[in-house]
């Protein structure tokens, strides 16, 4: 696997979120020239809350009152712990801010500020000359400032794609939705409950979003009515349901009608002022022309060896984010040394026809095991994760790790209201505080934080 070094390549990171954020460093680290474009003011990506839906499509899905869905120990990167700072919000499972400062903190930590040009927005990325596998690509980048409208166009030996992929509403298909006159939305644009005072309110999805949504509604809105593909429901929202009499619990929307009916498919209907839509997030790369070379087709990015590097054009284009399902920031991070030491030539990839058979086994092998191809980047398996560190010497897993964020999923679908306040895993904790993960970090180094 270890080959001849490459000079160090001249790499445009898109996004300065979490996994561009990593990206950054992994290729500073190993010696690249690094140009961070990010559309924002300020790094964060999901984390930096905006609260502007009305003039504008925000990056930022989330909602003021979001909390942490896993405990802080087990989101952090390797080296840099997610740990409990004085004077901020030190719940373990704390409000979206204090995840925008985290990576506030790892930013400075690791001196990436000084890479990123931010208010720049990507508008375009395309190869200069067609390559084939092998030939080094070159790719132009072109991008504008904030308000202006001059573009810039830029030439780079690689580029990482870090844009995230809760931006672009996965909206469902329902019969009369197109006539229906009330309001309806996607959680994407909702921030706070209090526009919905007093309102009958469908939420269609039971996931994260469509949970905390509904929770926070039944002390505001008129009537919350959950609409859930999936029956029956967690243990978990059934307890919230018996809590609050205006919470109520129906399958699937059959038909939306003009005079602000909801029809369900258990033929159970309403009037509702409001229908709220939770219904997740569709990849979208509306800059990238690949020539067709990497499209998406019902939510599968492709082709992708691993999820990350398209064979045709690896390793001068690459992807981090794409999996969904997983112990987010570490799996980043062993996205980010792989694609730095590509790079550098310290690592190479197998042929083309390998990468591409290795696709086309993995596609069959979910096909076969009747998962959706909607479903084919929700990886849901720590050995993966695993597996994949593997091809860079990166660490697997810790077990406490997996512990904590398996009781955390266990004790939100029993207890879905207090999980993030009420928890029963000190044991697994004082293992997790004693690991090296906790105990490698000199915070004497850096007193700031
Ligand atoms: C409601 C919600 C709740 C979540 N809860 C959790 C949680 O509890 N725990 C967890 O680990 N994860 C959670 N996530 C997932 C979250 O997205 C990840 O934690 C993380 O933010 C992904 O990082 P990223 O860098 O890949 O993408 P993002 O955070 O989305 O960052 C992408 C960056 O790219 C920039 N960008 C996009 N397009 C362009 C362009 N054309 N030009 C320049 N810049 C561009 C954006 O401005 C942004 O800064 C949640 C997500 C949502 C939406």
């Amino acid at each position: 696997m270890v080959s001849v070094r490459n000079p160090p390549r001249y790499v445009c990171v898109i996004g300065a979120g979490p996994s561009g954020l990593v990206a950054a460093r992994e290729l500073k680290k190993e010696g690249h020239k690094v140009v961070v474009m990010e559309q924002n003011h300020d790094v964060g990506g999901q984390w930096l809350y905006d609260p502007n839906v009305e003039d504008q499509d925000p990056h930022s899905s989330v909602y003021e009152s979001l909390r942490l869905t896993s405990p802080r120990e087990v989101i952090g990167f390797t080296d840099f712990p997610f740990l409990i700072k004085k004077g901020r919000d030190t719940r373990r499972f704390p409000g979206h801010s204090e995840l925008l400062l985290y990576l506030k903190d790892f930013c400075e930590f690791f001196g990436l500020r000084e890479m990123i040009r931010f208010n720049t927005k990507v508008d375009y990325v395309g190869m200069l000359e067609d390559g084939g596998f092998g030939k080094d690509l070159i790719w132009v980048v072109k991008s504008k400032a904030k308000d202006s409208d001059k573009v810039t166009s830029e030439v780079f030996d690689a580029v990482v794609v870090a844009t995230g992929q809760y931006s672009h509403p996965r909206l469902p298909s329902i019969k009369g939705m197109d006539t229906w006159k009330r309001k309806q939305m996607h959680s994407h644009l909702y921030r706070v409950p209090e526009p919905f005072r007093n309102q009958v309110v469908v939420v269609v999805g039971n996931s994260v979003s469509g949970q905390d949504i509904s929770m926070e509604l039944v002390n505001v809105a008129k009537e919350i009515h959950l609409s859930s593909k999936s029956l029956p429901v967690s243990e978990g929202v059934l307890k919230v349901i018996s809590k609050h009499d205006n919470l109520h619990l129906h399958p699937t929307i059959e038909s939306l009608h003009e005079d602000g009916h909801v029809v369900f498919v258990d033929g159970s209907w309403l009037t509702a002022d409001t229908i709220i839509y939770c219904t997740g997030y569709s990849y979208s790369f509306p800059y990238l022309d690949t020539k067709g070379i990497v499209s998406i087709d019902d939510d599968r990015v492709g082709p992708l060896y691993e999820h990350t590097f398209p064979p045709n054009l690896a390793p001068s284009l690459s992807f981090i984010g794409i999996p969904r399902k997983i112990i987010g920031y570490p799996f980043f991070e062993s996205q980010a040394i792989w694609i730095a030491q590509l790079l550098s030539g310290k690592r190479s990839l197998p042929s083309r026809d390998e990468m591409m058979k290795s696709i086309q086994d993995f596609y069959q092998s979910r096909e076969a095991a009747g998962i959706p191809k909607h479903y084919t980047h929700d990886i849901a398996d720590f050995e993966y994760c695993d597996k994949y560190g593997d091809y860079v010497g990166f660490p697997r897993i810790e077990q406490w790790r997996k512990d904590l964020g398996l009781s955390a999923l266990m004790n939100a679908d029993v207890n879905l209201e207090t999980y993030r306040d009420s928890y029963n895993d000190e044991e697994l904790l004082q293992v997790a505080y004693q690991s090296p993960h906790f105990t490698q970090f000199d915070a004497k180094a850096f007193p700031s934080l």
